[in-house]
């Protein structure tokens, strides 16, 4: 099959468009005849290699695929070939108690697809039969590779991890990265004020057309101040976090007393500083968040359907031209979700 590999870390001159031997399908999983691809800041990390992020080389990244089936073991019932599907990109061991309690997120044996596994950058993948779901009559095979990820760990973090109530105010950062864009749709759906931050004011119209009730340019404004005025000095009760550095201490300041912080990551460093006394004298409550369950993703997916939430992708890119796409995400370019097509 052809894919995109790199072997050797570094720039996104190392990713080659190239042959690579077919995946081989073990046991009961599917092999998936890949459309579409959407690149996640993970595939960036991956490429430019330890300390950050460390995979076996040569490797193909991409985390969210949606194709057609094209070959099921023989025992498979629910999975047939020629079947279009979306690939929920993560899976536990099926057999610890985090797995058997839903929460296989928290498995210590969790394989994400495009990480410990080669992912989508190809023209076939390998997954289990378990992690293969319809395709959703409405989207194309590009909306639909743009959903998982961001998507089920928007949920996570709003609706599991930091239970959103109806009426609090979320401070969505980056409300034009992927997952932004989840977010402030997530956050709305569950009847939350929505203050979404963006580095241009291209990108906070778009935000609002997506629900954002109030935005904040982080270039040119004061990212506390404004979620305080909006707030009547308060703060938000919930801030979405994933830049990480760059923002974590605009983020402590910016939570209202007794409110809440739930991460899932941080692009633009993970050696943030916490000043304690604000975290102690406001009973700040910090949460960690990682992907989500496949039951979650059911969840969402239900969510689509009701078509309380849409995809948003930003641009497609055939799957020769994955370097350039990479670029664009890390110039920050990007609204939305960028996907690679097959
Ligand atoms: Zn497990």
């Amino acid at each position: 099959m052809k894919a995109v590999r790199f072997h050797r870390y570094g720039g996104p001159e190392v990713l080659q468009y190239e042959d690579a031997p077919d995946p081989v399908r073990k046991g009961d999983e599917v092999l998936v005849r890949v459309k579409a691809c959407a690149l996640n800041r993970l595939d960036i990390w991956e490429r430019i290699g330890p300390p950050l992020v460390k995979v076996d080389l040569p490797h193909i990244s991409g985390s969210d695929v949606a194709g057609v089936v094209e070959e099921v073991s023989d025992s498979e019932s629910e999975v047939k070939k020629g079947m279009e599907v979306m690939v929920n990109p993560g899976w536990g061991c099926g057999r610890c108690e985090e797995c058997l309690s839903g929460r296989e997120n928290r498995c210590r044996k969790f394989v994400k697809l495009g990480e410990q596994v080669d992912g989508g950058y190809a023209e076939l993948v390998s997954v289990p039969a378990k992690n293969v779901l319809p395709k959703p009559e409405r989207m194309d095979f590009a909306q639909a590779a743009s959903v998982p990820l961001v998507f089920l760990t928007a949920y996570h973090m709003l609706v599991t991890r930091a239970a959103i109530q109806a009426g609090e105010t979320v401070l969505v950062l980056g409300g034009g990265s992927g997952v932004g864009t989840a977010g402030i749709q997530i956050a709305k759906v569950f009847g939350a004020n929505v203050i979404a931050t963006a580095g241009n004011d291209a990108k906070l119209k778009r935000t609002v057309e997506l629900g954002a009730d109030f935005t904040i340019n982080h270039s040119t404004q004061d990212v506390i101040q404004e979620t305080k005025k909006y707030t009547a000095g308060r703060g938000a009760d919930v801030v979405f976090e994933h830049p990480g550095k760059a923002t974590w201490e605009r983020s402590l300041k910016s939570a209202a007393r007794g409110g809440r912080i739930v991460t899932c990551g941080a692009t633009t460093g993970y050696d943030a500083v916490t000043d304690l006394r604000y975290l102690y004298s406001k009973e700040i409550s910090v949460l960690g968040s990682f992907m989500g369950s496949g039951g979650e993703l059911l969840r969402v997916l239900e969510l689509f359907k009701q078509r309380r939430l849409r995809p948003v992708v930003d641009r497609t890119f055939p799957l020769q031209r994955a370097a350039e796409a990479q670029e664009r995400m890390e110039k920050g370019e990007h609204f939305g979700k960028l996907v690679l097509t097959v």
